[in-house]
């Protein structure tokens, strides 16, 4: 009887676990058959444009993104927000003397609508106090160079656009580090206010011209124009929700917006892409612990307001946060100091043996992406580790974020990895404890993350 009942025990415990290896080998399969995510973001790409939050562009995209999931089953609905918005409108730096040229550049985000400026520019090494010392720059128009500098803490722009403010300067000129005709967008400030003076980024050989210029004593004029502005403005949050025995949630996200001078084809599109692969893969089960939701968050790149208005309204319902900025070919993940994580993402990459994740498990946190305020809020996050070509970020906040660098195998195979963890999280009875304010700013202190973020005033942890 006893041997009958043991056989009885390990036949059941065998089709149990026939039962989760059939499910793993069909996630892992699944992702290579097809890939929507990659068509869905073809579409998002050539058919809206690039995504800034709160354009009829990200409003297209978001269409496409609910109208390619019903083809699929999955129901995507949107969660509304308010925040400090901005719009660009017609923007120009022209070179007046020596000769008339329009320079390629771009406005930051959060630039204020201003009349015509034009003046001498004069350059301001990386835009610290001290690169003032022997300048005037009252009146004109401050080049500062982009290159971090030597022995020194990185300044930020918006660090550079107060003090060229403070020193009565009109406008600033961001030269990048990058050479090739790149220019670099990005925020004047991460709190959304009205930049104090118009910042543009500009490539690097204009500056590299400009500079020479200056050196040869032949000062270079430019007119400015601004006719961006600031705005309150309405977003939305795509969220798919596939439910649990449990509300306690774990949250996937990717920002769905991008800048709007590309078309934000990696960072984040293919984001966007590997969730959607994961949200057609995984809504095939049921029977989760946890409820799993999936969120394309919105206005990441204005300063994280999708993910910043998603915790303030339900912190409370989310056990975990995984967050997919620009996942390239995955090659470990990162439990962001969260290390009693390890053992079970660990257990993960055992698991994927054949797979290879030869990154491991780290556990580096980081900030100034979507998990950042759940991390604030002492949620467990994980973020993948990934590879990308050099021709997938060279054009990283540049007009060269297009759809051609797209590299749909990466896509299957974060979906692959991704859904394969994600799944292993939720189907699990695993408790994910949150750390105490203390805790957090203990690690965020440790990782080296506390003067930046008081620089940008989101230090919350005094
Ligand atoms: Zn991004």
């Amino acid at each position: 009887m006893k041997k009958f009942l043991f056989f009885f025990i390990l036949l059941w415990f065998g089709k149990y676990l026939f039962a989760q290896n059939s499910d793993y080998a069909s996630i892992i399969s699944f992702s290579y058959f097809q890939n929507r995510g990659y068509e869905v973001l073809r579409r998002i790409c050539d058919e809206a444009g690039g995504r800034l939050a709160g354009t009829v562009a990200n409003e297209k995209a978001l269409k496409i993104l609910q109208e390619e999931g019903e083809k699929d089953n999955i129901q995507i609905s949107l969660e509304k927000f308010i925040f400090p918005g901005w719009f660009r409108s017609n923007d120009s730096v022209v070179l007046l003397f020596p000769f008339v040229k329009q320079l390629r550049s771009v406005g930051l985000g959060f630039n204020p609508t201003t009349q015509v400026l034009e003046s001498e520019v004069v350059f301001a090494n990386y835009g610290f106090l001290d690169d003032y010392a022997n300048i005037d720059a009252s009146g004109k128009i401050v080049l500062v160079s982009q290159e971090r500098p030597k022995n020194r803490e990185e300044l930020l722009r918006y660090e550079a656009i107060e003090i060229a403010s403070q020193k009565g300067a009109i406008a600033i000129l961001f030269m990048n580090d990058k050479p090739g005709g790149l220019v670099l967008a990005g925020v004047g400030n991460f709190l959304g206010n009205p930049n104090l003076i118009p910042a543009f980024s500009i490539t690097n050989e204009d500056g590299q011209m400009l500079k020479r210029l200056l050196s040869d004593g032949k000062v270079p004029r430019v007119r400015i124009k601004s006719n961006s502005f600031c705005t309150t403005v309405e977003s939305a949050n795509a969220v798919l929700t596939i439910p649990g025995k449990s509300k306690k949630k774990i949250v996937v996200g990717a920002h769905f917006d991008s800048w709007d001078i590309s078309q934000g084809a990696v960072d984040n599109g293919v984001g966007i892409a590997v969730l959607y692969e994961i949200a057609r893969n995984l809504s095939r089960f049921k029977e989760y612990e946890y409820t799993i939701e999936l969120v394309w968050f919105n206005a990441e790149e204005l300063g994280l307001w999708g993910s910043k208005r998603y915790v303030e309204k339900h912190k409370d319902e989310v056990a975990l946060a995984i967050n997919l900025d620009m996942p390239g070919d995955p090659t470990g993940f990162n439990i962001m100091g969260f290390n009693f994580l390890d053992s079970i993402v660990n257990a993960v990459v055992n698991q994927l043996d054949g797979y290879w994740l030869k990154g491991g498990v780290v556990s580096q946190p980081w900030t100034n992406s979507d998990h950042m305020y759940f991390m604030f809020e002492g949620i467990p996050v994980i973020t993948p580790l990934g590879w990308m070509d050099e021709s997938m970020y060279h054009h990283y906040h540049d007009f060269g974020d297009t759809f051609d660098k797209v590299n749909k195998k990466y896509i299957s195979n974060a979906s692959a990895v991704l859904s394969y963890l994600i799944y292993t999280l939720a189907k699990s009875k695993i408790i994910f404890p949150r750390l105490s304010k203390e805790e957090i700013a203990k690690i965020l202190k440790e990782k080296g993350l506390e003067t930046r973020l008081r620089k940008q005033k989101e230090w919350k942890f005094d």
